[in-house]
């Protein structure tokens, strides 16, 4: 029960009550589902010069999707693609108990404890997924991950 317990951690309630930049404003996005848990998570950003100027986030899911598109929301806000590209990597090696420095995650680090939770991997990993796609370009209809 400890483990669980560590996974619904305050900073993931925070951001699940509070959620940063919620609700999309017309930019380039992508829909990703995951049936397994019925997460649907759309991101949308606005890129210039390789920079994200503005990233949103919309959806339903799981505390730990909702949280984690939260996080990524305001992580992301005004870094550059590079730095997104490189964020994202970490955080999905993050959430597989690999070993890192995973500082620059910031409030993300909360998430590491699914990494016990196989099954919740891509509940943490969806809408990160879903910006690495819109930064490829790899812009589509909805799809399931
Ligand atoms: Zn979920």
């Amino acid at each position: 029960m400890d483990k669980l317990r560590n996974l619904y951690q305050t900073v993931i309630m925070d951001h699940y009550r509070n959620p940063y930049n919620k609700g999309l404003k017309g930019y380039p996005k992508v829909h990703l589902k995951n049936p397994a848990c019925g997460d649907d998570i759309t991101i949308e950003a606005k890129v210039n010069n390789g920079v994200i100027e503005k990233i949103n986030h919309n959806g339903t899911g799981c505390s730990i999707c909702c949280a984690s598109a939260s996080m990524l929301c305001s992580l992301m806000e005004g870094k550059t693609v590079d730095f997104a590209r490189k964020e994202i990597n970490k955080f999905y090696d993050l959430v597989q108990g690999k070993d890192g420095d995973y500082e620059s995650l910031g409030d993300a680090n909360s998430l590491a404890g699914v990494a016990s939770f196989p099954a919740r991997i891509r509940c943490a990993t969806i809408s990160w997924k879903a910006l690495e796609m819109v930064l490829e370009g790899d812009l589509d209809e909805e799809r399931e991950i």
